[in-house]
């Protein structure tokens, strides 16, 4: 107990029905853990953000090849979302509250803000014109069951 591990890694296309699916497998991947409510809303708000970024940034909506790697110790999770896309020139910048480069398509620029709220940790290395991955992790609640 407390040292089970876990992980799944998948390859994607970054077009925005993936959303949907890494929403879906981040619940599968957590239901043996038996998560809280809000702590699943957290982590499937998370990752959605991370790949949205990935779909509309990364590839500017034309699409490539995302990757997003599942992980647990214990009751620790973690999940990284990698993009080969445009990259982020200032990732300080990028993660400060409101910053966007798309405002006229309407993106409010708290993607990262509500990553960092959701999450425990969130870590982004990006290189301009190789891509960007992120980092998150997280400790679920202990909850008396297996896991
Ligand atoms: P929102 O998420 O609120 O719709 P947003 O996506 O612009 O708006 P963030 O998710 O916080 O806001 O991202 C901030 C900025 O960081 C983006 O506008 C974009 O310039 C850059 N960015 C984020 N992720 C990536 C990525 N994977 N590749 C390239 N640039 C990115
Ligand atoms: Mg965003």
């Amino acid at each position: 107990m407390g040292e089970i591990e876990n992980y799944m890694k998948i390859e994607l296309p970054a077009i925005s029905e993936n959303e949907g699916l890494a929403r879906m497998l981040v619940s599968a991947f957590l239901l043996p853990l038996n998560p809280t409510v809000e702590e699943l809303a957290d982590v499937k708000t998370a990752l959605s953000e991370a790949v949205t970024n990935a779909v509309i940034h990364g590839y500017e909506g034309r699409g490539g090849t995302m990757e997003i790697t599942f992980e647990r110790k214990g009751r620790v999770v973690l999940f990284q979302v990698s993009d080969y896309g445009v990259g982020i020139p200032d990732v300080d910048k990028a993660m400060e509250p409101l910053f966007t480069t798309k405002p006229e398509m309407e993106r409010s620029g708290m993607g990262f803000t509500f990553m960092e709220a959701f999450m425990d940790e969130v870590k982004v290395d990006s290189v301009p014109q190789k891509g960007t991955v992120v980092r998150m992790k997280k400790k679920l609640e202990e909850c008396g069951c297996e896991v």
